[in-house]
């Protein structure tokens, strides 16, 4: 039985290439000396995965930075305003990558927006007038060369006309159909290019399949690919999906003459149904997703041979496979020898899978496969649960009633002895929580990391930059204070450490984006709060001044969804374990005298799923209690904050306003006054505070900058609700920047008062 990998790590296991191209971004390495890291990775990956045993193994899913870059690149997608640089292809592509600020001109670069439902962000193309679609080159091929050349025949990977044609930003009143006879010759001429190097398989991604498709959608891409897949060819032609079923062109999908179609039966709860109801086209071989692409669990054997037995199929035409591109895992697990054995025993990353695949399709082809050491063995990981998930919390949870998700007093009510207890001015100002994670603070934790310092004098040093930071804000007269969260090396991670039932990787990075990777923790067993996780630090920095602390908290369903979440339990079981952790710590943080706790939920949205459909059932539904779980105990006179960041919350606006917290704080940099229209119009009963700068630039707003932009939002919103705040935490700015740009948004909030007047 073949194999077939979609999608491959790019980093390289010592994250190889991010660094190389770091140093390039730097000038530390020339372009020659990445080229050699990069080619010598993907040989190295390409032996691993003919070592693994893999059929169909992938090339051109490599990418320098990303992939649907890749693919503007050879559509000659490329924006004027890159090509006016008048850089070479190399310096150009950087340049839509990340922008260009040097001799030649100055450009921001291309947007990002996160891939469906990852936490991988890809650049968006963008189509006006001037694109004219075609087919660049043919450097789509030259990693089928370079792998030829060592004697591995691969599958180039490419993405689709239709994904990239939905997933475009579209200009100059044009829409995607403006671009269908281009695209058709593109990729015709894509396909004309295999053949002529004697490629066996050609895999085209389509994950923009999986999402709800109007007639309009369904027939765009039945006329591009009824168009590209009639000429003559000898290549085989792999229409690959992933992130969820196809239920709604399952059928035009069937209608066309693909040699092998792939469907995802992780993700895709309707894929065997369609399958049973519909059919699948007789000549063509089916690439099954079985083993989960996106999360670091073995695969349950005898679930995925039983899905793969009941097709009616024989079991010549099938290919297994990962669910999606194994981007979205870390490399190995061998190397996270800090873990139980136990607990590695259930893990499998990118190269772990690549064995599940080779047992797989080995086991698929035996009559006796339940007699089979491989299945043996895998069963008996899947009969015992992991110690830590005894369901002692599932009795809590299920005990739950509806007044534990709602705070008693209404929003008059706790709005009233708030402004008593608090005593804040008209347009409090305050920040979102973290303050420049300096080479200092960085140090601090790496020398305890290192056993240089022993946790009292790690933890009398980070008093000290509490303590910094305090007076600092006091200088700056804002009215409420934070922190600084010094003590936390990333929102999640730092939670994750502190609570039961998680785990935290050495080497388990994922690809955000670029050269960015992320290290997400793994739930592995219930979720529980062995102690205060956060009062000694708040109460500390509560205790140096009079001014409110906030108390500064990650929410559940931002911890769920930047951690690797269980595969035994619901996700909204986990989900509800976290928030009764939170909801501990925020009772401790009140009980000790703290007015004000923020509880963050910048992801969200992270989760939400990709069918609307799915939205409140699947997920809305629970990450907003989740949240009210928070804090529904609190006293009326205890202000709940909460911060989102990543925007689009427009299409989710209610749900935000049904997490009743008293204030929300948020990133709207980029849309800043359409947002506050949406506020207005859902008459949003939530004070806000849309951030009044943007914290990812270095750029310091001036006073008269900041004053007219809340004149601005003073048009739309209340006073007495409205907050002044930047628009997200200030870790990633340097004091020089931060410092300033605060003192700038207190004047500006002064300057405004005087023509207000008056306590709030
Ligand atoms: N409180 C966090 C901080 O200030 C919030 C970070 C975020 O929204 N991403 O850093
Ligand atoms: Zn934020």
């Amino acid at each position: 039985m073949a194999s077939s990998v979609i999608g491959f790590p790019r980093f390289g296991m010592d994250r190889q290439l991010k660094k190389a191209t770091e140093q390039y971004f730097s000038g530390k390495i020339g372009r020659e000396a990445l080229r050699l890291v990069a080619d010598d990775l993907k040989r190295s990956q390409w032996t691993m995965l003919q070592n693994a045993g893999v059929s169909f193994i992938p090339s051109n899913d490599f990418s320098l930075y990303d992939g649907m870059l890749d693919t503007m690149w050879m559509l000659n997608a490329i924006p004027k305003r890159y090509l006016e640089l008048g850089l070479d292809d190399f310096d150009t592509y950087f340049a839509m990558a990340r922008g260009y600020q040097s001799k030649a001109g100055d450009v921001g670069s291309l947007g990002m927006r996160k891939w469906f439902n990852t936490n991988y962000h890809y650049r968006v193309p963008e189509l006006d007038a001037e694109t004219t679609l075609s087919l660049r080159s043919t450097d789509f091929l030259s990693d089928y060369r370079l792998a030829k050349d060592m004697g591995v025949e691969t599958k180039p990977v490419v993405i689709g006309p239709f994904t990239f044609l939905k997933l475009a930003r579209h200009a100059d009143g044009l829409d995607s159909s403006h671009f269908v006879e281009q695209m058709i010759d593109a990729y015709r001429a894509v396909i004309a290019a295999c053949d002529e190097d004697h490629v066996r398989w050609l895999q085209i991604d389509e994950p923009y399949l999986v999402m709800d498709l109007s007639d309009d959608d369904i027939a765009l891409f039945f006329a591009i690919y009824g168009a590209i897949l009639e000429l003559p060819r000898t290549v085989d032609v792999l229409l690959q999906t992933y992130f969820g079923d196809i239920c709604d062109c399952y059928r035009a999908v069937c209608d066309l003459p693909f040699d092998g179609i792939g469907l995802d039966f992780v993700e895709g709860r309707e894929t065997a149904a369609l399958i049973e109801r519909e059919g699948f086209p007789g000549g063509a071989l089916l690439f099954t997703a079985v083993v989960n692409g996106k999360n670091v669990w073995r695969c349950n054997y005898d679930e995925a041979l039983r899905t793969l037995a009941s097709l009616p199929i024989p079991s010549e035409r099938i290919v297994v496979g990962t669910s999606c591109s194994l981007l979205h895992v870390p490399y190995t697990v061998a190397r996270e020898t800090r873990l139980s054995v136990e607990i590695r025993s259930r893990l499998a990353f990118a190269l772990e899978k690549l064995e599940e695949l080779a047992e797989l399709s080995s086991l698929l082809g035996k009559p006796s496969f339940r007699d089979d050491v491989a299945f043996i063995h895998n069963r008996e990981l899947f009969q015992h649960p992991l110690s830590g998930c005894d369901g002692a919390l599932r009795h809590r949870i299920e005990a739950l009633r509806p007044e534990d998700f709602s705070r008693k007093d209404r929003r008059a009510v706790r709005r009233e002895s708030q402004k008593q207890r608090l005593g804040l001015p008209v347009l409090p100002t305050t920040t979102i929580g973290s303050f420049a994670q300096t080479a200092e603070v960085r140090q601090n934790r790496a020398r305890l990391k290192r056993g240089m310092i022993s946790s009292q004098q790690y933890e009398k040093i980070v008093r000290m930059f509490i303590k910094d930071c305090v007076r600092q804000q006091e200088r700056l007269d804002l009215d409420v204070l934070v922190h600084g969260e010094y003590e936390r090396n990333d929102m999640v991670e730092y939670f994750a450490q502190q609570l039961d039932g998680f785990v935290t990787t050495d080497d388990g990075w994922v690809q955000s984006y670029g050269t960015r990777g992320v290290k997400p923790a793994i739930i592995v067993s219930d979720v529980r709060r062995p102690r205060p996780m956060t009062v000694p630090y708040i109460s500390y920095a509560q205790s140096l001044t009079d001014r409110p602390v906030k108390g500064m908290l990650t929410g559940p369903a931002t911890i769920l969804n930047w951690s690797f979440p269980r595969e035994d339990i619901p996700l909204k079981e986990s989900m509800f374990q976290i928030a009764l952790a939170i909801q501990d710590e925020v009772l401790d943080l009140e009980r000790a005298g703290i007015g004000i706790i923020q509880i963050d939920e910048a992801a969200l949205r992270e989760k939400l799923p990709l069918r609307k459909a799915d939205w409140k059932p699947q997920y809305l539904d629970f990450a907003i209690d989740a949240f009210r779980l928070c804090h529904a105990k609190v006293k009326a006179e205890t202000q709940i904050h909460t911060h989102m960041c990543y925007s689009e919350f427009e299409d989710i606006i209610e749900e935000i306003d049904a997490m009743d917290a008293d204030v929300i704080t948020f990133e709207a940099s980029k849309s800043r006054f359409s947002i506050v229209d949406v506020l207005r119009s859902h008459q949003f009963q939530t004070e806000v505070g849309p951030g009044v700068y943007d914290i990812h630039s270095p750029r310091i707003p001036s006073v008269e900058e900041i004053e007219r932009h809340i004149q601005r939002l003073l048009e739309k919103i209340p006073a007495d609700r409205l907050w002044i705040n930047p628009d997200c935490g200030l870790k990633t700015r340097n004091p020089q920047e931060a410092i300033p740009s605060l003192e700038h948004m207190v004047s500006a909030v002064k300057n405004i008062r005087k023509t207000l007047g008056g306590l709030r």
